[in-house]
């Protein structure tokens, strides 16, 4: 019988396997916001959103509200780690029948004891409380708590029943009470439960505690989960403590095959029968009952004290957790065991003290071991939702059960590293328990607050409101007039330039083709067949050296044309002489379609001799001193032509093109007869906007920030092309990079610590944008980027990084898209209708891979254009495409 009794109370591995599954399903399902109310485990938010970081200081008060006492605190921080705080604590008794009286008096009598605490205490000077003297309040029970400082209480437990409390915020009950003692420069700042503190005192150099086991009467944990996780909180960046309230698992059923027949005496005597089944098991407050309800059973099966009388078993109570842990604790011989259970009024022999011993290790070691389960599931879902392959913790330990029993902590780590083997937890002791860690608490919340306040500082000028983005549009729409007016052009910054096609694609276009792309990243030469069966094409990328770029015209042009017979050699196209169509991305100003004068360079392009003179007819004459008779230019045009070209062949919708890479540009089909600088009033002519400058004239100067500034005259091109330097993939690494500079010197990141690295120009590459912004899991990616700038970067810089990058990313599609908005705006009006359906198509790295970029213009724009329904095609090689299709339409009509 007593082997069976022990097998009970022995779960196999496989078993804790599945259990711990069932925590982690749990713990998803209290987290969730639609499944949280029926969660078993409720995961509760605490709104406490990181740990120490050792730079805490001043004086923090704490007031702990105990099972029959009241506990004041006053801990001062110096800001050195944390290493040697000062503490002062006091601890009065509650008077007889307060926990069941009125809610105001309980709130009274801790007022009191705070104001009599303070008054026997001095408070040390550390210049930095501001006046204020913060207070923890730890108060555990289950709360909702909607802010750090703001929670109502759902129920009393452990034998409270003040009235006029559940449903009311308590932070504010007890900040009322004090104001009555006049103590209105104590503040309440946090408000939390025991787990919490005792996490965050667990907190070493290096790395933070990020979770916290309490062992007590009751059992429950905590730890710092993703906060986009936690949907029943606000929050979405960073992390949220989650209080798991695990003591409920189980009561849905999925701990009943491990309960023993002991397990369910011991539930049907408690108050809360079928309730809390997890923390039946395991709670310090249920062991001795359960031993009890074993021994009593043993004896009805004459396993033990047979013949024996057992009336003190009988008792509820009769076997404590003190009772317990001493004869589990007794390794040597058996008398202490023996005297422990003749106190208790019993008679037992040798053998049963034996035997009793063995009861109680299997009891208190199935806790130990159920403990290991919960802390594992965490733990894998830690290292799971944190995207790691290892996950390296610590853990910090509290409670009678841990205290008390030797091998918890062997029993808690070994368990949990067979369950969870991708995770390494570092156990930690509790140092001083909650009070210390609810003023940590009360500590980092202030840090955080004044953290938020300079960061708010830092980056307001960069938050743009849809009054400023109207003005934007109205500032773009006034400039698109004055650039195609016949004598506002030339003073425009928004130069309006014509193109000279006034046709979208038909889909009748065949031939083969010649293009060229230059003005992007890359210069390639294609080769493009345009047929029935739609578009098919083959290219070569070639390298334009630096010097090249800035050096003579002649030199730039002569190695465009050996590209191109490179190109024309591998392609076996040296005998055919095929219409060619140039994609030139710099601002010309465009006689015809074959024809068109550079008017300057922009992208890092200074090659001499260029600007004013007809490119095509640099590219022939180029083709003549190298001897190439077989070219054909029939055409050039801008890359956003090509774009929206090469979208246009598949939607005739199309009458937009966008870039978004390395500059920013746009083109659009407008009414002839709003063209002032070309002849003719019929039909339509597609306007290259150059739409880069806009803001050169100085109207957009109010949204410059001093980053924007700063990075404009490291520019080649100071003064100029000021809009695409607010928006594009030249520039937006190095306006966060002048961010991290100023909030690096300001002490909000990097721990004030710039490195050399990050203080080198244009490190700070736009992609990094994208992988920072990528959702939820890229922390590890972030760290990576970091790590490469030899930044030392806690989490916290991590995702203040983010913020940065999403405020400066966001601002750059906002500024596009009150552009396009201007755009289609005015397309609208021409065409006098109530509502514009057009299509844009849209090419450049930034827009296509960054995580944000597109949804940002898609849903700015509707906000500022609701009468135009705009829809987005990416266009695939649109400049090979597109200048392909333009010299279709050219030598269709030649
Ligand atoms: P171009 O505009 O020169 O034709 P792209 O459209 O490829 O060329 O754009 C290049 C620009 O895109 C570069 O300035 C670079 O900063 C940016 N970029 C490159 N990769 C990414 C990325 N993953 N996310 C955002 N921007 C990127
Ligand atoms: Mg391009």
């Amino acid at each position: 019988q007593i082997q069976r009794a022990l097998r009970s109370l022995c779960i196999p591995l496989e078993r804790l396997h599945i259990m711990k599954g069932h925590m982690m399903q749990d713990m998803c399902k209290g987290l969730s916001r639609q499944t949280h109310s029926q969660a078993k485990v409720r995961m509760l938010p605490t709104y406490i959103c990181s740990t120490p970081n050792g730079t805490e200081k001043g004086n923090f008060l704490v007031v702990e509200l105990c099972q029959n006492q009241i506990r004041t605190l006053l801990v001062t921080l110096y800001g050195d780690g944390n290493m040697s705080p000062q503490m002062v604590y006091k601890i009065f008794d509650m008077p007889e029948g307060i926990v069941q009286g009125e809610g105001e008096a309980l709130f009274d009598f801790i007022a009191q004891c705070v104001s009599q605490f303070l008054a026997e205490t001095t408070t040390p000077d550390t210049s930095s409380s501001e006046g204020h003297l913060p207070l923890g309040f730890v108060f555990p029970f289950t709360c909702r708590q909607t802010q750090l400082d703001k929670a109502e209480l759902l129920s009393w437990s452990k034998g409270f029943s003040c009235t006029g409390v559940v449903g009311k915020d308590v932070v504010q009950m007890l900040q009322s009470a004090i104001n009555k003692q006049e103590l209105s420069h104590v503040k309440v700042v946090a408000l939390m439960n025991d787990t919490v503190g005792t996490m965050m005192t667990c907190c070493t150099e290096g790395r933070p505690c990020e979770i916290a086991v309490v062992a007590d009467k009751g059992s429950n944990c905590c730890f710092m989960a993703e906060a986009y996780l936690v949907e029943t909180a606000e929050e979405t960046s960073g992390r949220m403590c989650v209080n798991t309230e695990w003591g409920c698992f189980g009561d849905d059923g999925t701990l009943d095959d491990i309960f023993t027949p002991y397990d369910k005496s011991v539930d049907e005597e408690s108050c809360n029968p079928g309730e809390k089944r997890f923390e039946k098991l395991v709670g310090t407050l249920y062991l001795g009952e359960i031993v009890r309800h074993a021994l009593i059973a043993l004896t009805a099966e004459k396993a033990v004290f047979t013949g024996s009388d057992i009336a003190a078993l009988k008792e509820k109570g009769a076997f404590t957790i003190q009772h317990v842990l001493n004869i589990i604790n007794n390794e040597d011989g058996m008398t202490d065991v023996k005297r422990i259970l003749e106190v208790l009024g019993l008679q037992p022999t040798e053998r049963d003290c034996g035997r009793v011993q063995q009861i109680c290790r299997a009891v208190v070691g199935r806790a130990a071991t159920l403990h290991a389960v919960g802390l594992s599931a965490i733990l894998s879902y830690m290292c799971q939702t944190r995207d790691l392959e290892t996950l390296m913790v610590n853990v910090g330990l509290d409670g009678e059960l841990y205290k008390g029993y030797g091998r918890f902590e062997e029993i808690l780590q070994g368990v949990s590293r067979l369950l969870s083997p991708e995770c390494l937890a570092t156990l930690l002791p509790s140092k001083d328990g909650s009070g210390r860690g609810a003023a940590m608490v009360t500590a980092v919340a202030l840090r955080l607050a004044a953290l938020r306040r300079a960061v708010d500082e830092v980056l307001g000028p960069l938050r743009l409101t849809h009054a400023d983005l109207e003005k934007v549009q109205a500032l773009m729409r006034q400039e698109m007039e004055r650039g195609l007016g016949k004598h506002t052009n030339a003073t425009a910054s928004v130069r309006m330039l014509p193109t000279y096609v006034s046709h979208t694609p038909d889909g009748t276009e065949r031939g083969d083709f010649l293009a060229l792309d230059l003005g992007g990243t890359n210069f390639r030469v294609l080769v493009v067949h345009v047929s029935q069966e739609g578009i098919s094409m083959a290219s070569e990328i070639y390298v334009i050296p630096a010097a090249v770029m800035r050096g003579t015209g002649e030199a730039l042009f002569d190695h465009i044309i050996d590209c191109i017979m490179d190109f024309q050699m591998k392609q076996n196209l040296m005998t055919q002489t095929l219409p060619l169509g140039f994609t030139f991305s710099f601002p010309c100003q465009q006689v015809g379609l074959d024809k068109a004068l550079l008017l300057t360079w922009t992208k890092g392009f200074t090659a001499s001799g260029c600007v004013g003179q007809d490119v095509v007819q640099l590219l022939r004459e180029a083709a003549q001193r190298k001897q190439h008779s077989g070219l054909r230019v029939v055409a050039l045009l801008n890359d956003t032509v090509g774009t929206m070209m090469s979208c246009g062949y598949d939607d005739p919708k199309c009458e937009i093109g966008l870039i978004v890479g390395t500059g920013t540009n746009a083109c659009y089909m407008e009414e002839m007869r709003n063209v002032g600088t070309v002849e003719g009033d019929q039909g339509r002519m597609c306007i290259n906007m150059e739409w880069g400058a806009f803001g050169d004239n100085g109207c957009l100067d109010h949204l410059f920030t001093q980053f924007d500034r700063v990075v404009d005259e490291s520019t080649i091109n100071p003064g100029k092309q000021r809009f695409e330097k607010l928006i594009s993939g030249m520039y937006l690494g190095e306006i966060v990079r002048q961010i991290l500079l100023v909030m690096t010197e300001k002490q909000l990141l990097f721990q004030g610590k710039a490195s050399p690295k990050l203080q080198t120009r244009n490190i700070f590459q736009t992609k990094f944008l994208s992988t920072i912004e990528f959702n939820g899991l890229a922390l590890r990616q972030i760290r990576t980027i970091l790590n490469e700038l030899d930044l030392d970067a806690s989490f916290e810089d991590s995702v203040l990084l983010r913020e940065v990058c999403q405020t400066v990313s966001l601002r750059a599609a906002q500024l596009c898209a009150a552009g396009l908005a201007a755009v289609v705006e005015k397309m609208r009006e021409n065409r006098g209708l109530d509502q514009l359906a057009v299509s844009v198509g849209v090419d450049g790295t930034l827009y296509k891979l960054h995580p944000r970029f597109s949804t940002n213009v898609q849903k700015t724009l509707k906000d500022l254009a609701p009468k135009c329904d705009v829809s987005f095609h990416l266009s695939e090689d649109g400049s090979g495409k597109g200048a392909a299709l333009v010299a279709a339409v050219a030598s269709r009509a030649a």
